[in-house]
């Protein structure tokens, strides 16, 4: 089944309003050129990036097109109520947000976010029209006791386990991000990239059958740059990247943009 890739870039607690501006004018200027629009317009190619939560509405309205879709990093699960210094999921949705990235590795290592807390984020999103980008992987002594697959796999479960379909294949994005590549500057080989993101399939196989399970993006990231992101992507299983680092300067973002196409 053909899956659209998708290209997204995580900026973290990067960049202050003037600069994640001029970021997107620049971005979309050159999203304009031909080659590039044709394949966002004929929905061969999503463009994602995740400013911080300050800078959301003004990279939404710095915006002419929708050429670049805007995310939020993290979200609240509840719609509102007394919990200072969160932004509600909901909130973020109603702004224009089309994803909501959930469970990154710092969420879970800096701020203690369970699989529990994902799978409320899910559940939130669930309730908006944005699309959920989860966030799952291995930590480098996960994967030196051979236990990638049952870290990965138990997050994937916990997070999708008795989802509406309809949800999963039109709104669910997984990111497998194995914990020891990201902002490390080691890169999970197309091989290994392959075979977790396989395993990550067969399991949404086994809960919600081959053509749910066909319609869902999995995406790679971790230590992704220009060179590396051709192998990855001509994997059968990795449908695009998530991408820290290199997303914050225009030309490095659009040099892995075009290996995407
Ligand atoms: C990330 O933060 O999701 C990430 C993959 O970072 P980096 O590309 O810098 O490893």
């Amino acid at each position: 089944m053909f899956r659209p890739h998708v290209v997204a870039g995580n900026w973290k607690m990067h960049k202050g309003v003037g600069e994640a501006e001029s970021f997107v004018r620049q971005l979309e200027d050159r999203l304009e050129e031909p080659s590039r629009r044709d394949l966002i317009e004929e929905d061969l190619l999503e463009v994602v990036i995740y400013p911080t939560a300050l800078c959301v509405h003004s990279c939404l309205i710095s915006r002419s097109s929708d050429l670049i879709q805007v995310g939020a990093q993290n979200g609240h699960w509840e719609i509102k109520g007394a919990y200072t210094g969160e932004v509600s999921i909901g909130s973020f949705a109603e702004e224009g947000c089309g994803y909501i990235l959930i469970g990154h590795s710092e969420r879970r290592s800096l701020f203690g976010e369970t699989d529990q807390d994902v799978r409320r984020k899910v559940e939130a999103v669930m309730g908006t029209g944005a699309k959920a980008m989860v966030c799952v992987g291995e930590l480098l002594s996960e994967r030196e006791e051979g236990r990638t697959f049952q870290v990965v796999g138990s997050q994937v479960r916990s997070a999708v386990n008795g989802l509406p379909e309809e949800f999963v294949s039109k709104r669910l994005t997984i990111a497998y991000e194995p914990v020891w590549a990201i902002g490390t500057g080691r890169t999970a080989s197309a091989s290994d990239a392959q075979e977790v993101c396989a395993h990550i399939r067969g399991i949404l196989k086994e809960i919600f059958g081959p053509q749910v399970a066909n319609g869902v993006r999995i995406l790679y990231g971790g230590s992704v740059k220009r060179d590396n992101t051709f192998d990855i992507l001509k994997e059968p299983d990795v449908d695009g990247l998530l991408v820290g680092g290199a997303s914050l300067e225009v030309d490095s973002f659009l040099g892995i943009v075009d290996e995407a196409i």
